[in-house]
């Protein structure tokens, strides 16, 4: 897993840092690390994350 590559903001040039969020999805909540621009506020997320902890999410749905 390479979790350790930076981003930068394209706005400040700044290193995001990750951050704890709350994220609502499909009447659903959960806590997820997010990069956040510590200047501006802008979030950078990840494809994984949507596809990965969405499809969760979703399937969570179609159960029952
Ligand atoms: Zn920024």
């Amino acid at each position: 897993m390479a979790d350790n590559k930076v981003i930068i903001c394209c706005k400040c040039k700044k290193e995001l840092i990750p951050k704890k969020v709350y994220f609502k999805y499909l009447g659903h909540s959960f806590f997820t690390d997010i990069l956040k621009c510590p200047d501006c506020g802008e979030v950078f997320i990840p494809e994984e994350l949507v596809k990965g902890r969405m499809a969760e999410v979703e399937m969570q749905l179609e159960d029952k």
